[in-house]
């Protein structure tokens, strides 16, 4: 029987997934909701079928046609990609009862590390710091409140099973706490269909360090490094880079074996992230872990030179890693510009619509991971990510100067994009000189918005 795999995703990544899985020498079964028909993931599979309308409940959610999709087209293994289904436990473990190999964790393992305030006990349980807080789910407002009094404010109160930055709040006093509780537990419930919440100490100013880990079912667990995403607009990665510009080696070694130890003591299986945070006098504490492939996984693989996605498709496919951490070596320096459909210099408001024109930059060291083209209506529905910009440069600086030119090559017209906003991040002083947290995009928003008005 000849290997095939379905894409349970739409976008950049289905496009990033199906090429790996044709390197391999796998065939690619694609799915899409009516509003991505013409969509360039539904034009590179070998077969494609469409699985409901263009809301994402009724399309790329809808675990029942998905695995239909699989089953009816001989699928032996689903890739998730990122977002939608990707940390489901409930699908992964309709998956699994079909005999079809989850390109990703057991949903055992995702069930018990993909719920956060699980995971942070998990991870005090082991020995692994974690920012002060709650112990688990918090039961109401009331016992929120006393909890958040003890701690200190500021505290973020964070959905438990959120992602994408959402679902989060900062609160800086009793006053704020009621109202916001309520409102962050409405915003858990409608958007991840579950209204537990979980309190964590506000850390000011801090950086967002992530730790890539991959292992296989033979037992071996390496680490690919550090990416630091602390650009963020709103908890929401903008731009990433790697090896990150605050750490030092006994610091990145430090972090990389809080990282496999929690990875190892939860028999972690597949390709997944732990985010940290770290404070400004570098202090790490865990966050939780992505049990999947993240957005900025191209980073890691620039300086690694590592093929994540294929090394994900080989692990659920039975294979050992092929390299241990002795051959893991950083080389050189990469950044990743996330390319979004709107309107940067007026709030960030969506800009879908018709791309009438586009112009990719090119030359060494730049990478393009995308699904637009020419012609390519963007669809309303979903995600404003339209490309990814990834460059890879000997040094941070040459990194820099190339991202620099890569952007002002870059054209695509009949939309607003927030090309031009990365274009001035980096150009910004700290910035260049690697003196950012999370902090910066709200800051920098105030001086572009100055700017602009005069
Ligand atoms: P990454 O964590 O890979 O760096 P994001 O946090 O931006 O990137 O998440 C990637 C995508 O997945 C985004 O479209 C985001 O909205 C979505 N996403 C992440 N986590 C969840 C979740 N728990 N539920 C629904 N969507 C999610
Ligand atoms: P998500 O699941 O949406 O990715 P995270 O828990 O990873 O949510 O938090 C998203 C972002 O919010 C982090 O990358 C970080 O910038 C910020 N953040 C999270 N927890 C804290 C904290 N305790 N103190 C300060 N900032 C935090
Ligand atoms: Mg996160």
């Amino acid at each position: 029987m000849k290997n095939k795999i379905l894409i349970a995703n739409r976008g950049e990544i289905a496009v990033r997934i199906i090429r790996a899985a044709k390197e391999l020498g796998y065939e690619t079964v694609a799915v899409y909701s009516s509003a991505d028909e013409s969509s360039l993931h539904v034009k590179l599979a070998d077969e494609a079928i469409c699985i409901g309308g263009n809301q994402s409940k009724d399309s790329y959610l809808n675990k029942t046609n998905i695995l239909s999709a699989a089953i009816s087209t001989g699928c032996n293994a689903i890739h998730p990609g990122y977002g939608f289904l990707a940390e489901n436990s409930e699908f992964v473990e309709m998956v699994e009862s079909c005999n079809i190999a989850f390109i990703g964790p057991t949903s055992k393992t995702i069930s018990m590390i993909g719920d956060k305030a699980t995971a942070r006990n998990i991870a005090k349980s082991h020995g692994i710091p974690i920012v002060e807080g709650s112990d688990g789910v918090v039961s109401d407002q009331h016992e929120g409140l006393k909890i958040a009094k003890k701690i200190g404010y500021p505290v973020m109160i964070k959905a438990s099973n959120g992602g994408g930055g959402r679902g989060i709040s900062i609160v800086r006093s009793d006053e704020e706490f009621l109202s916001a509780f309520e409102r962050t537990s409405m915003e858990a419930e409608t958007s991840f269909g579950d209204k537990s919440l979980y309190i964590e100490k506000f850390i000011e100013s801090p950086r967002h360090i992530e730790i890539q880990i991959i292992s296989d079912t033979f037992g071996n667990f390496v680490h690919l490094f550090e990416r630091d995403c602390s650009m963020q607009r709103r908890n929401q990665k903008m731009v990433e880079e790697t090896p990150s510009p605050i750490l030092n080696d006994l610091l990145r070694r430090r972090i990389g074996l809080a990282a496999i130890k929690l990875a190892k003591a939860i028999h972690y299986v597949n390709a997944g992230t732990l985010e940290f945070i770290v404070d400004p006098k570098g202090n790490f504490y865990f966050i939780e872990m992505n049990t999947r492939i993240q957005v900025e996984h191209p980073i890691t693989e620039a300086i690694t030179g590592i093929d994540l996605v294929k090394e994900q498709i080989k692990i659920a496919y039975g294979k050992e890693l092929s390299f241990k951490q002795r051959d893991i070596k950083i080389n050189g320096h990469a950044i990743e510009c996330r390319i979004n459909a709107e309107d940067a210099m007026h709030g960030f408001t969506p800009s879908p619509g018709k791309i009438t024109n586009i112009l990719f930059p090119g030359g060494m060291g730049v990478r393009i991971d995308t699904h637009i083209y020419p012609g390519y209506e963007i669809p309303p529905y979903y995600d404003s990510l339209i490309a990814k910009l990834i460059v890879h440069a000997p040094t941070r600086r040459e990194a820099v100067k190339k991202m620099r030119v890569a952007l002002e090559q870059f054209v695509i017209e009949g939309i607003h994009t927030n090309i031009e906003y990365q274009y001035l991040i980096m150009h910004n002083t700290d910035f260049i000189k690697g003196q950012y947290d999370t902090g910066f995009i709200a800051r920098f928003n105030a001086l572009v918005e100055a700017e602009s008005s005069e």
